[in-house]
């Protein structure tokens, strides 16, 4: 039987080759671009934002294999929750990578997978770049919202 490690393994091959939401929004409530010069991972998210929930979310861009999974298993657990949620869901995944939490399944959906990542330093950083960007994208958002007020 496939232990645990192996089943991850094969998710995260499955994310990378058929990447969920890859692509760019027409007329998106905010992109953002980030990159990870360790690695030379390069990553374009568009994402689309009604009622404070983040409707849709598409991403482009080249990396290894983990900076691109993440990505995809991100938009897969993002799409519907608020953006409130979504900023708890990035941080929690940012704990993991930085192995003070355990990951929650519940709350990463997909992304659970990538935990065995934080044994590597290194990848870390791939791990991130999208949680990091959509981060960025959320954060200045609310700012100018707030500075807009
Ligand atoms: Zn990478």
């Amino acid at each position: 039987m496939a232990g645990l490690e192996d089943l991850y393994q094969e998710l995260i091959l499955d994310h990378y080759r058929r990447p969920r939401h890859r692509g760019e929004l027409e007329a998106p409530t905010f992109s953002v671009d980030q990159d990870n010069p360790l690695c030379g991972d390069q990553l374009h998210v568009t994402v689309r934002i009604a009622d404070d929930r983040i409707t849709d979310i598409a991403h482009s861009g080249d990396g290894c294999s983990i900076s691109q999974a993440s990505a995809s298993m991100m938009s897969d657990a993002i799409v519907g929750h608020t953006t409130d949620e979504v900023l708890v869901m990035i941080e929690h995944f940012r704990k993991v990578m930085h192995r003070e939490v355990a990951a929650d399944e519940d709350v990463l959906g997909d992304a659970v997978a990538l935990e065995g990542v934080n044994k590597y330093p290194v990848r870390v950083k791939c791990a991130l770049l999208s949680w990091m960007a959509l981060k960025d994208g959320l954060v200045t958002r609310i700012v100018e919202q707030k500075e807009g007020q």
